[in-house]
């Protein structure tokens, strides 16, 4: 039995069970994965989510971990270069980190604690409940069927969640009507420190270098088009050459048969109504899978660890009782939903601009717009699209 069982170490429940630990509160992690790399997992983290990770008191670890910090973002109008963001004046710059070397130190740090536990290939299946309170989980392990019984659950399962589906809880979807193939390309194009966007009518492909010696190379597509590039094997790489610059066009077809093998990322953006039930409290992706726009993902999920460590953390430890607990739940869903929902509804902007093939989308994706827009409003993009570096609202962890 312990206090509390966290279900899946992806950045929220990795980063929640070791700050749980810390404050000395029994917890059991669950991970249904054995390592951490099986997982395709972003990397690209911002100021907000590096800010949660020192708040965590793991700056000095985090900083070790290898990575690339992006200087340089440079924006071209199909294979025209139209604008470059100069970056590294910002006090912190947004950071490549590779997932699966982050959560292994952060489940390390926690194996220091006596009060942590992590069991890996362990898979979720269902809810246990007493009197309609969550009492623990049913799981899968490699020797069979197991339950784990405890005070409180938090479920940090992602996008695809078990959790959320078992505990019925209602959800508003936003709409997608775009997809991204993710893949990697061998050595760090262009120089190692500066990401691109190739913008153009319908068309978006961002790229950036990655510390572990490779190139991510993310292509915008229209929902439910993936069947058709997989077919085409290593030719779906051809199908950017007309849409991007003459040098990285020369880069990619040198580096053809080093590629990865795409990777969907089936883009779904919604949330939760509510994110509690009466023993349970559900995280990260597992309450509100964010779009790609911003690379989000990662910070939120960090972000919503600390402040659940700070309400409901407390109330674990102090031993507080049922209602007390499902109120602090509670709490951390009030205060989360103003970012979330804010950085959700800026994620809408960008593809409604970018990828329609509207007059008005044409106009804003002109080389003349972008540059003006780089000349003229640089200080009031940078004001609007704030949020995306920083977050919505302050987070910080309280003892
Ligand atoms: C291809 C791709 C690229 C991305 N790029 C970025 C980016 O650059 N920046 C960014 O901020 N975000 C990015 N994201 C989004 C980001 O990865 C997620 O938003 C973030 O990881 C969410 O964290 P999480 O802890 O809530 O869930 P996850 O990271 O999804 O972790 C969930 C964990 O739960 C485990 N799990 C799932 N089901 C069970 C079960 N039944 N039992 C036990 N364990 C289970 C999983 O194995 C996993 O380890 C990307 C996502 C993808 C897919």
């Amino acid at each position: 039995m312990s206090d509390a069982i966290v279900v899946g170490a992806g950045p929220a429940g990795a980063l929640l069970a070791y700050m749980l630990a810390r404050r000395g509160v029994p917890v059991t992690l669950l991970e249904r994965q054995t390592d951490f790399s099986r997982e395709f997992r972003g990397e690209l983290l911002m100021p907000s989510g590096i800010a949660a990770m020192h708040e965590a008191g793991l700056r000095q670890q985090f900083d070790a971990l290898p990575n690339l910090p992006i200087g340089t973002v440079q924006i071209f109008r199909g294979e025209r270069p139209v604008v470059t963001f100069p970056i590294d004046g910002l006090p912190v710059s947004p950071r490549v980190v590779p997932q699966p070397a982050m959560l292994e130190m952060i489940v390390a740090e926690a194996a220091k604690l006596p009060d942590f536990k992590l069991e890996r290939g362990v898979t979720v299946r269902d809810l246990i409940y007493e009197k309609d309170r969550v009492i623990g989980i049913r799981a899968d392990a490699h020797d069979g069927p197991r339950e784990y019984r405890g005070d409180f659950v938090i479920a940090c399962d992602g996008r695809a969640s078990v959790i959320r589906k078992r505990a019925a809880l209602p959800q508003d979807r936003i709409m997608q009507g775009f997809d991204v193939v993710w893949g990697h390309v061998p050595g760090q194009f262009p120089d190692g420190r500066t990401a691109r966007a190739y913008i153009g009518n319908g068309h978006l492909l961002i790229m950036y270098p990655s510390p572990e010696g490779h190139t991510q190379i993310g292509w915008v597509i229209d929902k439910g088009n993936f069947g058709d590039i997989k077919r085409m094997g290593e030719r779906w790489i051809d199908e950017l050459a007309p849409h991007v610059s003459p040098d990285l066009r020369q880069y990619l077809a040198a580096n053809k048969t080093g590629l990865a093998r795409p990777f969907l990322l089936d883009v779904i953006c919604d949330r939760l109504r509510e994110w509690t039930a009466p023993g349970l409290l559900l995280i990260g992706d597992a309450a509100h899978p964010m779009s790609p726009v911003g690379g989000q993902g990662i910070n939120v999920a960090l972000r919503d660890a600390v402040v659940t460590s700070n309400h409901l953390g407390r109330a674990l430890k102090m031993r507080e009782d049922e209602a007390t607990l499902d109120f602090a739940a509670r709490n951390i869903q009030a205060e989360r939903w103003p970012e979330i929902t804010t950085i959700q509804d800026m994620q809408q902007i960008g593809p409604r601009l970018l990828l329609s093939n509207s007059l008005l989308s044409r106009v804003i994706v002109s080389a003349p717009m972008i540059a003006f827009a780089k000349t003229f409003l640089a200080n009031f993009i940078a004001r609007r699209f704030d949020p995306f570096l920083n977050g919505v609202t302050r987070v910080v962890m309280e003892l």
